[in-house]
Formats: C-alpha cells, structure tokens, sequence
C-alpha cells in the first residue's frame, strides 16, 4: 500500500507510485518432464539430455535431448523421405493452407507461447506478447501468401525448391527465428531439420505440437535439440542442401569454412555494432524513447541493436542528462510481471560476456553510469547500463556486448557521423534521427547497414527484408528476398 501524504487538506497524493505486482499467469504452459526429438513426426525417445532452466530463477524447466550424430542424421533422413514423398509435388495452394493453419494457431495460442518464451528465454512478458508472438504469426501468414505466387515473385526463372534445409537458431528470439526460418523454407516447397539453441529449446519443441495440430504431413519438419555440436553435426551433414544460420560471427565463418566447395546454398546472419545517430534537430524526447527501445530492447540481446549511440556534439549534455534520468524509470525484474521494462539475461555465459566487456570499459577509461535498482538474487542479471567518454578504440564501442550496454560516442558533422557509423566490421543496421528528410535520405544512401531505421529503432515486418553487409553475414531474411535462399532458379544448378 503506497503511503499517503497530506498538504494543506488537499486531496492526498501518494509519495512513492511504485507498481504492484502484475504477474502472467504461468499455469498456462503445460511443460513435460521430459522431451525428445521431434523426428518424422513422432517423439523419439533422446540417448542422451541435458537440463533446460529459467534464467531467471535458475529453476529446472524440463530435461531434453542433446542429439547424437545418429539421431541428426535420422531428422535429416525423415526430411528427405518427407521432401520426396510428397511434398515437394502437392499444389502450392495445399503449401499455403498449412503455413495459414500454423499462423491462426500460433495466434489461437500465443499468451501460451508468449509465458515460455518468457520462462524459458528470461525475455519481458510485455515483448514476448506484443513482439515476439504477434510477429512469428505474421511470418507464417505471410508466407503462406507467397506459396502458390512463386512464379509471380520471380518471373521466367522457373522456381524450384532445394531439397532439405538445415537451421540453426540463437536464443535471442527463439520462436521468432524459427518462423523467420520455417516459414519461408515451407512456403518454397523444402523440408527441414531446425535446432533450436542449446538454452532455450522449450518453444521450438512446444511449437511440435502446432505442427501435429496443423496437421503437417510427417517429416516435413522435424527438430533435433542440443548444444554446437549437434547444429555441426547438420551442417556437415551431406543429406542436407542448404544452410541457414543466425548467431555469431565466428560460428558463422566456420560454417563457411565448413561448406566450401561442397555446393550447399548459405544464408549467415551474424552480429552487429549498430550506430544509433541523432542529429541536433531530432525531436529529443521521441529519440531517447528511440534509444531505450534500441538497447534495452530484449536486454540488448538484439543483433541489431543500437549499441553506439553516436550525438551530434550540441546537444549532448540534455540528451545524455534525459537518458539517464529515462533510465531511472526502467523497471528490470520477474520477467513474468506485465510492467517489467528489462528482464533476465539469458545465460551464465552471456552474463560472464557483459561483466567482462564492461570491465574493459572502465578499465579503457570510459565513465559508467547505472540507475539505482535491485537486481533479484537468483538468476542472472544485469543492470542498464550508459558509458560516456567512450572512444572508437575501446572494446565497449568496437565488440557486439549483446547486453543491455550503451556506448555514447559524440560527432559535429553528418560526413564525421557516416565515418563514425561505418568504422566497425558489422553491418547490420543503423538509425538516423532527424527532421530533414533529405538528411534521412543522404544518410541511409551512405550508411554500409543492412536496414537503416529513420526516426524509430528495431521495428519488423515480415514484408521487408532483413540482413548484413561485411561481417554481420550475407543473404535475407523477409519479403520476396527471403524466399530467394530457399529456391534454385532455371540456370542456377
Ligand atoms: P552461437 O553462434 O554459438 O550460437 C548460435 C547457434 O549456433 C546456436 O544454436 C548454437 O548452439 C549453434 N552453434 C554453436 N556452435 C556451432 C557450430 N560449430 N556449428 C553449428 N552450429 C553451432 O552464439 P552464442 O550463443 O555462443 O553467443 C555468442 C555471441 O554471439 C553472443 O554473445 C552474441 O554476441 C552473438 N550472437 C549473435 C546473435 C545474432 O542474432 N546475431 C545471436 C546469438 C548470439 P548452442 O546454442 O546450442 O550452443
């Protein structure tokens, strides 16, 4: 009960609006025990399982596979059979009545996808609801648009599907990057073997159950759970014809390295360092609402988040002086309470990854600023977090942290901003804040980013495609461009 307090007889006011408790109801997930593979339709039974936990509580979740190369190789197998058998020839308009079934259910079931994608991931109930759920149904509907119009999409290049897709996926966006994935792989006619990431398998294999609902024919995608050497296992597996992979650069470039010269088709998206810019005529208030949403978003674990936020040197000070005390108001906490603004970060290891790059950047001299707030006991957590006098040179402002970790960098002139910008090895995306639009227009000409946001920060649809120049990968994903990766083309092999 907030304490009240009276002046003059006035009505009273309470001193402190701290929020009461929201909680999600969780009850709505039924979780088993135990789960296995999802292989030709059916469960079969692991040889061998870890334990899946909530980063939030450190509790155990559920125990489930980590796959064997034998058991990789029957998911490949049964996405073969499934390819083969029918698949491959049905009318695309039956192609596109199963990806709708899938896109209605997700929607008929998303609070319940929502709650374990939050579980499991440590995401805030509030995103999983309203961004990740909402945009993995949209996938599948728009997908399953494209499926009978192949030949409209690409004119006189005769589309045909490849064969068997495999993915790999991070944990960032667990059910998300699975429709980004499955969606277009189905609407192109392939079958698929996904793995999930190691931490947060529970919606993928939650999502099984969609598939049977939706009555997908057996094997037409079949998922196998486990750590990096299980998504290594798919990648070398020769029954496999494409790859398509989201997470690290460096897994990345050994998947290449991997897949050179054997002809399978690559699509990589890897990470980012994007370069956040606003301009001196930028409505300030709306952009600190732009910078909070481009970092603090999903706890930073964004491949494309706004990670340096670069300011035009005059105006600085009130928009380093807003962000702070915006920053005060974020609540992080129970990922399952409706008015969490930042939740868990997702593991231990990726907890140990922020600690020590923040470390570096105190240690380089960059000055650190944290809002006052209290981080739960148990489970892994991190403060929101602004470095000011940051240099180019430092780690914070040269490495994908992938937390809730701004650098604040400063620039006089938009040619000094594009430089600034484009000085990282990534290229994924960037945001540009201003009121020209001739400015927007000059800016994303020059910017070397996949997207380039103007006046927003991390919105998607499926509708528009999404990817990286230099080291943030190759390839994309949404809109007609992605079905591209799933497709060969008269001429193309
Ligand atoms: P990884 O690249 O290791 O993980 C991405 C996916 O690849 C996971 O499913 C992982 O499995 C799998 N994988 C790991 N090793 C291999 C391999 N040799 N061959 C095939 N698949 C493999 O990322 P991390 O989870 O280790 O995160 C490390 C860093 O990567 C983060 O700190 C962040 O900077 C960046 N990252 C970027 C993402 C992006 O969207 N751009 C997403 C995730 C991470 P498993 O999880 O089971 O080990």
């Amino acid at each position: 009960m907030t304490e009240l307090e009276r002046k003059h007889d006035r009505t009273p006011v309470p001193k402190d609006w701290a929020y009461a408790p929201a909680p999600e109801a969780r009850d709505i997930v039924a979780l088993r025990e135990r789960y296995g593979h999802f292989i030709g339709g059916e469960w079969v039974e692991p040889r061998e399982t870890y334990t899946t936990i909530s980063p939030a509580t450190e509790e155990s979740l559920a125990e489930v596979g980590q796959a064997t190369p034998e058991e990789v190789q029957a998911a490949v197998a049964a996405a073969r059979g499934a390819f083969e058998d029918g698949w491959s020839d049905i009318s695309p308009a039956e192609r596109a009545k199963y990806l709708f079934r899938i896109a209605r259910i997700l929607q008929e079931r998303s609070r319940e996808f929502a709650v374990l994608e939050s579980l499991n991931g440590g995401k805030p109930i509030k995103e999983s609801r309203d961004v990740d759920l909402p945009l993995s149904a949209a996938h599948f509907f728009y997908y399953a648009g494209w499926a009978d119009k192949l030949e409209y999409a690409f004119p006189n290049r005769r589309p045909r599907p490849i064969g068997v897709a495999g993915q790999i996926i991070p944990w960032n966006f667990p059910l998300l990057m699975l429709a980004w994935k499955i969606a277009p792989a189905l609407a192109a006619g392939n079958t698929v073997v996904l793995k999930p990431a190691e931490t947060t398998p529970l919606s993928a294999l939650h999502f099984c159950d969609v598939l049977r609902q939706a009555e997908l024919p057996a094997g037409v995608v079949n998922i196998v759970t486990g750590d990096g050497r299980t998504g290594a296992e798919i990648v070398k597996s020769e029954g496999v014809d494409k790859i398509a992979f989201t997470g690290s650069t460096e897994v990345g470039k050994a998947i290449q390295r991997e897949l050179a010269g054997t002809g399978k088709k690559l699509t990589l998206e890897l990470g980012g360092k994007a370069a956040n810019i606003i301009f001196d005529d930028a409505a300030l208030d709306q952009a600190v609402e732009g910078i909070i949403n481009g970092i603090y978003f999903n706890q930073g674990h964004v491949c494309c988040a706004g990670s340096r936020l670069l300011v035009q040197e005059s105006i600085y000070e009130p928009v380093v002086e807003k962000l702070k005390r915006r920053l005060t108001t974020l609540r992080v906490g129970d990922p399952l309470d409706k008015n969490t603004d930042v939740g868990a970060i997702n593991s231990k290891q990726q907890l140990d990854k922020i600690h020590e790059l923040v470390a570096a950047g105190e240690k380089e001299g960059a000055e650190i600023y944290q809002p006052p707030c209290r981080l739960p006991e148990k489970g892994y957590w991190f403060a929101p977090t602004v470095f000011t006098n940051v240099a180019q040179s430092y780690r914070i402002a040269q490495e994908e942290i992938f937390g809730p970790v701004l650098s604040i960098l400063t620039f006089r002139t938009p040619e000094e901003a594009v430089e600034k910008a484009n000085n990282t090895p990534y290229g994924l995306s960037a945001g540009v804040w201003t009121e020209k639009g001739s400015r927007i227009l000059w800016m994303a000409e020059r910017l070397r980013a996949g997207v380039v946001w103007a006046n927003t920060y991390n919105r998607f649809d499926p509708s528009s495609p999404f990817g990286g120049y230099k080291e943030s990968g190759f390839g994309r994903e949404g809109g007609r461009h992605g079905l591209e990766p799933y497709l060969d083309f008269d001429g193309s092999g």
